[in-house]
């Protein structure tokens, strides 16, 4: 179930989303057993999000997974939501290491290195806001339809990209950390300055989407430098996150990186915005015995672990 509630509100509006999970949760899991023909007593291992989230959402998710555990006699197993994303490309590829993922949701961005499968490692991510939230604000402000993405895309299709100069903030950082929050405060000036009129929207929209994925390729190719001056080389970059479906991001970055020497992997079209199924597929790829822990409790802030 998508949640059309928070449209309205330009973005989540947190009890509402836990008390929307609290009455879809039940009947969907109920309707989803049967669809599938599944018994769930045949389910030998449950797992939840338990952070990074919002708390309310967490609480309903996590405590009704735990009781499917308890009442089936399996074990349960929180996973990191972020771990999700990250392994999404594994799901349907073959990677090589070392690699890099740039996680790119509306609550995050980051990027991490992987030097082998079972190590995750974070080097670097956004001091500000989300680069899916400049898209759901930059939207916002231009009175698009929530989320903001899809409709920033569409309308850049009939735009000039380079009309406007817009700032790239820690561009020039040799460090591999991101800052959005300036590009949000200079839109907003320029939408105070012009008229909202369909060429200024699709003009402003191009130049965002350009800059934005400017940006993300400046720093994967800082990142992949710092490795490479390290000797050591990096094989392979996933994009995971629900901005990982822009169609002109994807291009731009095929365009920059040699596809001899790096692949570059995106996860299945279901497994890109959040989803049950990636955390399914996470907690399968790394479930080790000691990690059952029905008294787990959630974690708004939870950090994802260098060892897996
Ligand atoms: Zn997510």
């Amino acid at each position: 179930f998508s949640q059309e509630i928070h449209s309205k509100f330009g973005g989540v509006v947190p009890e509402l989303a836990a008390r929307s999970h609290l009455e879809k949760l039940q009947n969907m899991t109920i309707s989803l057993f049967k669809k599938s023909k599944i018994d769930p007593s045949n389910i030998d291992l449950f797992t939840a999000t338990c952070g990074p989230g919002l708390i309310g959402s967490l609480l309903v998710g996590s405590t009704f997974t735990k009781s499917l555990s308890i009442g089936y006699k399996k074990p349960f197993v929180p996973m990191n939501h972020l771990e999700g994303h990250i392994l999404s490309t594994s799901f349907n590829n073959e990677i090589v290491y070392p690699q890099l993922v740039l996680l790119l949701t509306g609550g995050h961005t980051q990027i991490y290195f992987m030097q082998e499968a079972e190590k995750i490692e974070l080097i670097g991510e956004s001091v500000d806001d989300a680069i899916g939230e400049a898209f759901d604000k930059t939207a916002k402000l231009l009175g698009l339809n929530y989320p903001g993405g899809i409709e920033i895309e569409k309308l850049s299709k009939n735009g000039d990209e380079d009309f406007f100069k817009l700032p790239k903030p820690m561009i020039n950082n040799d460090n591999l950390n991101f800052s959005f929050s300036g590009i949000k405060t200079y839109i907003n000036l320029l939408i105070k300055k012009n008229k909202l009129n369909n060429s200024f929207k699709n003009n402003l929209c191009a130049s965002f989407q350009k800059t934005m994925s400017e940006i993300i390729i400046t720093k994967l190719a800082n990142g992949i430098n710092l490795f490479k001056q390290k000797n050591i080389f990096v094989k392979s970059i996933s994009i995971v996150g629900g901005v990982a479906n822009n169609q002109y991001i994807r291009k731009n970055l095929e365009m920059n990186f040699d596809k001899k020497n790096i692949n570059i992997y995106y996860p299945l079209k279901e497994m890109m915005s959040d989803n049950a199924a990636m955390i399914a597929w996470a907690c399968l790829k790394n479930y080790k015995e000691k990690k059952n822990d029905i008294f787990f409790k959630p974690q708004p802030r939870m950090q994802v672990k260098n060892q897996l």
